[in-house]
């Protein structure tokens, strides 16, 4: 009878060996899934609170993998982050984003965000990314760069954002509020757009703790005077109460779920009022 120990330990080692194959073969799923194109872009559109006019969009990436079918952002993005495969996969936006521009309105105003991870801020490697690939495209479009809280407060190498700010790139902190953390790097890094998160937005109305922080977060960005976004809108209550309150931009189902790129035009002509 082998003793515990030996028969621990062989189970420890299968466990490990488990391990790395999982990860080497995401890794390899990610490479092959990039040379494949099978990730695709989508967008979802914001619209001024006001006026129902759509100002902008944010890009959303999807993942159409052949062998296993759709894959949530939820899921991938995450183990991108942690197999150092972010930075390839959102190179990969911008220069699709980029290629793709033509669908969008050139219009002063308009905007487009993008999803970006603190880990790409560092040595310059966004500053290059950009250079390289968007500043060039025409027609030029206003940029968003969408920063998490939680990222913001890693290893955000402030003097990229300054410069970013030089090339009149906006930063907006996105799912605000759930970060957990002190204000005092708002001031560092002085965002231009504060995205309210969609857990505060669904809370309005039928969560009283929750509904007071929104106030909060709402007189915290007029204070500073910091355009307010709020992602997750699916009601016309929440609608009605993100207005009133002067939440001038609203993203979320009730106007439009994310789409592929080449259908946005046409949304764009049945939605303008
Ligand atoms: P996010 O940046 O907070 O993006 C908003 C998410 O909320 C999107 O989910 C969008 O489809 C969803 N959403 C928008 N309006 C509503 C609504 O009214 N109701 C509900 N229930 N959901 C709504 P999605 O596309 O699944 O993306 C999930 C997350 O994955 C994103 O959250 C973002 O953190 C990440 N992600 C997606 N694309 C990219 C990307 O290209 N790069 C990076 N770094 N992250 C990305
Ligand atoms: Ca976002
Ligand atoms: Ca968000
Ligand atoms: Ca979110």
């Amino acid at each position: 009878q082998l003793p515990l120990a030996v028969l621990l330990s062989l189970l420890l080692g299968y466990i490990a060996w488990l391990a790395t194959a999982s990860r080497m073969s995401f890794t390899w799923e990610i490479n092959l899934g990039l040379a494949a194109r099978e990730f695709e872009l989508f967008c979802q559109p914001l619209l001024n609170a006001r006026t129902q006019k759509c100002v902008g969009v944010e890009i959303l990436l999807r993942w159409n993998n052949p062998r296993q079918g759709w894959i949530s952002p939820d899921v991938f993005i995450p183990l991108a982050e942690e197999h150092n495969l972010i930075v390839p996969l959102t190179r990969y936006v911008i220069m699709e984003t980029v290629r793709q521009i033509g669908y969008f309105p050139a219009n002063k105003g308009f905007h487009i965000g993008i999803n970006v991870a603190a880990s790409h801020f560092r040595n310059g490697v966004l500053l290059q990314d950009l250079n390289r690939y968007w500043f060039n495209a025409r027609p030029k479009q206003q940029l968003i760069i969408e920063l998490t809280e939680r990222d913001a407060l890693l290893d955000v190498d402030y003097r990229i954002v300054r410069e970013l700010h030089r090339k009149e790139v906006k930063l907006a902190i996105d799912d605000f509020g759930t970060g957990n953390s002190s204000l005092s790097w708002l001031e560092k890094l002085r965002p231009d757009v504060l995205k309210i998160d969609k857990s505060f937005t669904t809370a309005l109305g039928t969560d009283a703790v929750n509904s007071t922080v929104t106030d909060i977060i709402i007189a915290l960005g007029q204070r500073l005077n910091i355009e307010l976004v709020a992602e997750g809108v699916e009601t016309q209550e929440q609608a009605r109460y993100l207005r009133h309150h002067g939440v001038n931009i609203l993203q979320g189902f009730l106007y439009a779920r994310p789409m592929p790129l080449k259908d946005f035009p046409q949304w764009l002509a049945e939605s303008s009022p």
